[in-house]
């Protein structure tokens, strides 16, 4: 029989989102013995080069146009592995939560808790010298448009980064974007343990409570951590297989991803936004719940992108890439998905969805043309889902303590998002984090 090894404390946690990562820091801080386990590295290496890239996201074991995770449907689905979660591949891009949104649901989120969460993770806006020529002749057609195109807030600390650095999807070499390593490595210097490379394999529960959890390491070790609190910040997927496996049938029942579609253009002559600040602008339509942002992904990313499109047209494209613009929609979407048995993501898009979608794209081909795009080179890509959650929704799976039906076992990523936000939830998932570390704490004192 092979050895366990036990580890006791007074909280674990599944996954190292950036959920995760405070909630380990909180109790660290406090002088609580914290474990958090994750499958992926805790590391830094690679950052900003592809090798980085490559060796985080979730790949697909054949070479396909769609080289990361899809639905059954064919939407990519990215996912990225490591401590620090998302954070370590994401574009940056800052969105307070909405206060009045979070109330309608039942949790009252301190403005306190916003400020401090975005002072901590480097909110700031865009500083004027990081928005390229591209970007701002972008900017100048939607403004013409009447759109209120306005510069991002983003996860940057701007002294750190480079104007016309366009890699934040690589990781950061330069440590100019904020991810969750900045709350682990807080966490670990006060006492922290993290055991990376490790994968949880089931929760422990016992009549009705969660004891803590089984995890199996790289060299195939097995630990069990004892601990009266379990958190599990996996993210949308990683979250609903353990709950689902932990016996709540509604885990994975619900599915929404925020599905983002990219609309290009070509100039005939000059340059493009290639090689600009990653969504340095854009504007939140409320309205139709969407968002739009300027941005033209790093030439690779931008290659698959292309050929999503049409694998034909790819050559002649693929070389034009100076003279290519790009915009982005993201659109709040309804939960019609689910994660099946065998664990694939089947998702499909309502008629609001769909018009949403075609709402982004209209707008976007506007802005193209106006900006002086070619009408006849406009494209759009297949659509990505880029946050993954709505898995154990608020009010269904989890309360507004977000403890789930069993007793000690508690959810802090987007999985626990009641409706699609259609925003980067990055920072709203860390003003979560501060508001259950805040519950639990007082539980554990
Ligand atoms: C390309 C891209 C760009 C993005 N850009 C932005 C942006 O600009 N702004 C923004 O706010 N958001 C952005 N996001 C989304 C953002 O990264 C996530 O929403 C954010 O990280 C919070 O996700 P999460 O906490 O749900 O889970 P994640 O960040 O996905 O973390 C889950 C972690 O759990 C681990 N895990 C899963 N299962 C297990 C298991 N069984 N055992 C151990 N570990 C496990 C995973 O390896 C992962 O590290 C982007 C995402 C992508 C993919």
């Amino acid at each position: 029989m092979r050895k366990i090894n036990y580890h006791e404390a007074d909280i674990v946690i599944a996954g190292g989102g950036p959920g995760g990562c405070e909630i380990a820091r909180r109790f660290a801080l406090a002088g609580k013995k914290a474990v958090l386990v994750e499958k992926g590295s805790y590391s830094s290496r690679f950052l900003g080069t592809l090798a980085g890239t490559l060796s985080r996201l979730e790949l697909r074991p054949r070479f396909s146009s769609m080289p990361v995770r899809s639905t059954i449907e064919g939407s990519a689905i990215p996912l990225c592995s490591g401590v620090g979660g998302g954070t370590l591949l994401y574009c940056g891009s800052a969105f307070l939560p909405d206060r009045s949104f979070w109330l309608r649901h039942g949790i009252d989120l301190p403005q306190r808790m916003i400020d401090e969460a975005a002072g901590e993770t480097w909110v700031s806006e865009t500083p004027d010298e990081f928005i390229g020529p591209g970007s701002r002749r972008l900017m100048r057609a939607a403004l013409d448009m009447g759109l209120p195109w306005a510069p991002l807030k983003r996860h940057i600390d701007f002294n750190r980064c480079v104007p016309g650095c366009d890699r934040c999807t690589y990781g950061c070499a330069l440590g100019a974007k904020w991810t969750g390593l900045q709350y682990i490595d807080e966490a670990v210097d006060s006492g922290a343990m993290v055991l990376d490379r490790c994968r949880v394999r089931s929760l422990l529960v016992e009549q009705g409570r969660c004891g803590g959890l089984v995890a199996t390491d790289v060299l195939g070790r097995i630990h069990e951590v004892r601990v009266p609190l379990t958190v599990c910040a996996a993210g949308g997927i990683g979250t609903a297989r353990l709950l689902r496996k932990a016996g709540i049938p509604e885990a994975g029942a619900t599915f929404a991803g925020d599905p983002t579609g990219f609309t290009f253009g070509f100039l005939s002559e000059g340059k493009g936004n290639s090689h600009e600040h990653n969504m340095p602008m854009g504007f939140k339509d409320a309205d139709n719940g969407v968002v739009f942002s300027s941005m033209l992904a790093p030439q690779i990313a931008w290659f698959f992108q292309v050929m999503g499109d049409s694998v034909k047209k790819t050559p002649g494209r693929i070389f034009s890439y100076k003279r290519a613009m790009g915009l982005f929609v993201k659109v709040s979407d309804q939960d019609r998905g689910a994660m099946l048995e065998n664990g694939s993501i089947t998702k499909t898009f309502t008629a609001r969805d769909r018009e949403r979608i075609r709402y982004g794209r209209s707008v976007n081909e506007k802005i193209l043309v106006r900006a002086g795009c070619d009408p006849r080179s406009i494209c759009h890509t297949d659509l990505t889902l880029g946050h993954p959650g709505q898995t154990a929704p608020l009010g269904v799976v989890v309360d507004e303590n977000l403890e789930t039906g069993i007793s000690g076992l508690y959810c802090c990523d987007t999985s626990v998002m009641p409706e699609a936000p259609g925003m980067p939830p990055a920072l709203t998932v860390v003003v979560l984090a501060k508001y259950l570390s805040g519950l639990l704490l007082q539980k554990n004192r």
